[in-house]
């Protein structure tokens, strides 16, 4: 669609919830940010619209003003005045829309896990929408992510186009098909969309239950071109285990439907200027990863007697998904073998914080455990730089970014062959695979007596 060396300058527009550094929970937002910096060096007009949380890194958006303008868009039967802001973050042109409504949506302390996050992203989508129309915009694409501004195909084809914003095509892209923001069908309402029209087996209703739609199914439906992020993870959801109930629905579909494996944004991870650490380094000069190993440590804590001891870095959302199993298992294995072993994550689920949280206890003072359970960017820049090793035991895994980080930073990543690990991590005894490609270790089984030999 966009790579071929003849086609013309493009105008895309991302309509997210998450953008690098400013508004980042996991990958989406890396990917959002590290995309457009990409496209834009390529020659393309690239834009990103995001709403303007009140928790967001202003310190990181650079000219942010409000807009003379207000745009209006509807919800629940009426019409809602949106303050818009322009900025710059990492060069890239964003619109930050700040809804005037009284449930002040963005206004939470916090990105997701609100109750009523569907209503708080089909307002966004419908808002953003609204401000490309009023604003006269032509994309030739418009690019929407995850379920939050999955809502933006549907609103686009069933409405927008007949209003006048009608020059683009649209693409979305799942970040991870676990999360689908399902919902009562009655709530797809108040953003504007047909439920009588979407709440169909053919369009959006969910496979549960005939009482409930899927935003990513309507995204599915509805867009030019649907991309996941990673070629093993497109295989993995078109199948029954893999698909969380849009397998049928990905492989109706699958013509337009393609895996494309995420990069990192190589200048904001980049050893060799990276500002957040001790000392820059590269991989002709290693000498600075043990400077940074060594800080870390101090930062830490933890023991410097020995600086061969080799040390495990793992940085992750706490959640099923990433095999919380595994890294504790993990923790104290390395403890076992004499290594050490740095955990930054935290977790939406609260078992397993609270778990996470005496296990950070328990070792508070340990000399080789420290885990630090909390969203940190500045020290995730200098775990990735001080290991040796790094983690990656996910049960499933759509892309996954952090073995590439740590890879950048010249550690290696012990993963699990699944979706985009296993488009990535190339074992070092796989004779499949060209000698020159083998980066790390791998294991399938998801069990802590494979984890175990792999170490
Ligand atoms: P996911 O999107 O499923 O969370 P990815 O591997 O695609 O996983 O992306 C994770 C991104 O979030 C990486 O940039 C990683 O460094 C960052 N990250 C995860 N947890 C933390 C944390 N606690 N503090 C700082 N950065 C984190």
């Amino acid at each position: 669609l966009i790579s071929s060396p003849t086609s013309k300058r493009l105008h895309i527009i991302h309509i997210a919830a998450e953008m690098a550094p400013v508004a980042k929970v996991g990958g989406l937002g890396d990917v959002v940010s590290g995309l457009s910096k990409a496209l834009q060096k390529k020659g393309h007009l690239v834009e990103i619209v995001i709403p303007k949380y009140d928790c967001m890194q202003y310190d990181r958006v650079r000219d942010l003003r409000a807009l003379d303008v207000v745009v209006e868009s509807y919800f629940d039967g009426q019409l809602f005045k949106n303050k818009i802001w322009v900025g710059i973050v990492e060069g890239l042109p964003v619109y930050f829309i700040e809804p005037q409504h009284p449930a002040k949506f963005f206004w939470r302390g916090q990105f997701y896990g609100e109750r009523d996050d569907f209503k708080r992203f089909s307002y966004f989508s419908r808002a953003a929408l609204e401000l490309l129309l009023q604003a006269g915009k032509k994309p030739d694409i418009i690019h929407c992510h995850d379920w939050q501004t999955a809502f933006v195909a549907p609103l686009y084809w069933d409405i927008y186009t007949a209003k006048g914003l009608n020059s683009a095509r649209i693409c979305f892209t799942c970040h991870n098909f676990e999360y689908q923001g399902t919902t009562h069908a009655s709530e797809l309402a108040s953003c504007g969309l047909d439920v009588s029209q979407l709440n169909r087996p053919d369009r959006m209703q969910d496979h549960s239950s005939h009482e409930r739609v899927n935003p990513v199914k309507g995204a599915v439906v509805f867009s030019n071109i649907v991309t996941t992020v990673s070629p093993t993870y497109a295989q993995e959801v078109r199948t029954a285990e893999g698909g969380r109930g849009l397998h049928k629905t990905l492989n109706a579909y699958s013509k337009k439907f393609i895996g494309v494996l995420n990069g990192i944004d190589t200048d904001a991870w980049d050893p060799s200027t990276d500002s957040f650490l001790k000392v820059q380094f590269n991989f002709d000069d290693l000498q600075g990863k043990k400077e940074n190993k060594a800080d870390l440590r101090k930062h830490l804590k933890l023991s410097s007697a020995d600086p061969m001891q080799p040390l495990v870095g793992c940085i992750t959302r706490l959640v099923p998904q990433k095999g919380v199993h595994l890294i504790r298992h993990a923790i104290y294995r390395t403890m076992e073998l004499g290594g050490q072993f740095v955990l930054l994550g935290s977790s939406p689920v609260e078992h397993i914080q609270r778990e996470f949280e005496g296990i950070a206890k328990h070792f508070e003072n340990h000399p080789q455990i420290r885990l630090i359970l909390k969203y940190d960017e500045a020290l995730s820049h200098s775990i990735y730089a001080a290991s040796d090793m790094f983690i990656i035991p996910s049960v499933f895994e759509p892309c996954g970014l952090t073995q590439m980080i740590a890879m950048r930073y010249g550690a290696v990543p012990i993963a699990r062959k699944t979706g985009g690990l296993n488009d990535s991590v190339f074992d070092v005894d796989d004779d499949t695979i060209p000698l020159q490609f083998r980066n790390g270790f791998t294991f399938l089984t998801p069990d802590e007596q494979v984890l175990i030999i792999v170490c």
